[in-house]
């Protein structure tokens, strides 16, 4: 309204001076008076009305929403259009860029493998990633703005959050999900207001490794101090008392027993320590099955002494890829256990077999006592046996399967074992089409006729 007053009153005001600039000049130049007034008032109203149709189309883009280029007018107004709308691009790029970054930012926290989230001063959520959302069970989109503490409910984290005292991580443990959750808080301000970061990680994984590693060192602790209490009191017998030839050589050789025991046990964890600090062998060196089937059958028939029917394939032509001292350990372990394991009289045999999708597998059979199948799924675990006196008693650290598997593993390939009661088991490494190949193709004759090992007979 201000506005039209003072165009009206500068309107009028023009076509005053210019009537009177007009008459004085009809005067000067001899023309009639009136025209000349008429005149110059007329060329300030166009004037006038020229200016404010430029106004209006100024007033009319402002009034938009600028996508369109500001209208291209001259002079003043035209200047000013072009300042408003320099401004205004520069706004918008200086938004975008913003924009940008902070998209950006909050993309590098949704790659990130830590639960984020932003609280606002009364714990609302205001921003959370996809993975704080996993572990807190909560929907990003959705959740957003609700109190945390009404969503999250575990009470040691509501009483975390309340106490406000985050100097030390919080361990959630969910023991239905079997998970763990480590916690951390950090207090940070913006505008006066207090907010909280909140972060997440799963520890799950390094929780049970930890777990693990405990265990593993008491046992081989336990493992150990057994032999080792044995000989500190053979040593301590020796020492006290007058032994008679016969009872020194008796202490000497169980002395020696318990030695052997951690010797095994030691030269055990070191092939375990091995086989899980070296890199994956290679598929392309190729060793010959044949003579470590031999090896292994030569060994077998030595621990059997004769007590045993022991069937050893001899002649399979195989190739695989890999290390042959893994190989030959793993086949050697399982067939050392068969005989352990299968009382006097039992059969045992050592077995090839192509598999229809080109791969093979080694089977180590036995008529033994077998194993229940709730022992089945934790044989492989370290230490862990169905019969530890047994075990111990035959010379077992209860780490063999544990190396069979690692090894088969590191092959590309699987331990496999079917067993029941009172029948017998059966383990078999399984390996892939890509590390096994046939070298002897004449072979396959003898490959369906595997020979009879019985007692001492020859490989
Ligand atoms: P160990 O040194 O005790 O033999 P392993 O890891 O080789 O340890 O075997 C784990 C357990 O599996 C053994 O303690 C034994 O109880 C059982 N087991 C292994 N092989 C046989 C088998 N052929 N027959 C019966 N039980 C077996």
């Amino acid at each position: 309204m201000a506005w039209m007053f003072s165009r009206v009153l500068m309107l009028v005001l023009g076509t005053s001076v210019a009537g009177g600039l007009g008459y004085w000049l009809g005067e000067w130049t001899g023309m009639p008076h009136l025209a000349a007034a008429l005149a110059a008032a007329t060329a300030v109203i166009l004037m006038a009305v020229w200016d404010a149709a430029r106004a209006h189309r100024l007033v009319h883009w402002l009034r938009g929403d600028q996508d369109d280029d500001a209208p291209r007018l001259g002079g003043l107004w035209g200047e000013m259009a072009y300042r408003v709308e320099r401004g205004l691009r520069d706004r918008e790029r200086r938004y975008e860029r913003e924009r940008q970054q902070l998209e950006q930012f909050l993309l590098a926290i949704e790659a990130s493998p830590n639960g984020v989230i932003l609280l606002d001063g009364q714990d609302h959520i205001q921003w959370c990633n996809v993975v704080a959302g996993d572990h807190f069970s909560l929907d990003p989109q959705r959740d957003k703005l609700q109190r945390i503490t009404n969503l999250v409910r575990y009470p040691a984290f509501v009483s975390y959050l309340q106490n406000g005292n985050f100097q030390q991580p919080l361990t959630l443990t969910n023991t239905r999900a079997k998970s763990t959750l480590q916690v951390l808080v950090r207090d940070y301000g913006v505008g006066g207001e207090s907010r909280k970061l909140v972060l997440s990680l799963d520890v799950t994984d390094r929780e049970r490794n930890e777990a693990m590693r405990r265990d593993f060192v008491a046992n081989v602790s336990h493992e150990i101090r057994t032999p080792l209490t044995v000989l500190a009191g053979f040593i301590e017998t020796m020492a006290s008392l007058q032994l008679t030839e016969a009872e020194r050589r008796r202490v000497l050789h169980l002395m020696q027993q318990q030695t052997t025991r951690m010797q095994t046990l030691v030269g055990d964890l070191l092939t375990l320590a091995q086989l899980e600090g070296s890199p994956r062998p290679g598929a392309d060196h190729w060793i010959s099955l044949d003579p470590l089937l031999q090896r292994v059958g030569a060994d077998a028939q030595a621990l059997s002494n004769g007590r045993h029917e022991l069937v050893c394939e001899r002649h399979t032509g195989v190739e695989l890829a890999g290390v042959e001292t893994e190989i030959l350990s793993a086949i050697a372990n399982l067939v050392s256990n068969a005989v352990r394991y299968t009382p006097e009289g039992g059969r045992i045999e050592l077995q090839w077999r192509w598999l229809p999708d080109n791969g093979g597998e080694i089977s180590v059979i036995d008529n033994g006592p077998g194993i229940a199948r709730e022992h089945l799924p934790r044989l492989t675990e370290r230490f862990y046996r169905v019969d530890g006196s047994r075990s111990r008693d035959t010379g077992g650290t209860g780490l063999g399967l544990s190396i069979v598997k690692h090894v088969v593993q590191r092959h590309g390939g699987e331990l496999r074992i079917e067993s029941e009661p009172g029948k017998g088991s059966r383990f078999r490494l399984l390996f892939p089409a890509a590390r096994v190949r046939l070298v002897d193709a004449s072979a396959m004759g003898d490959e369906a006729a595997p020979a009879a090992l019985a007692g001492g007979d020859d490989l």
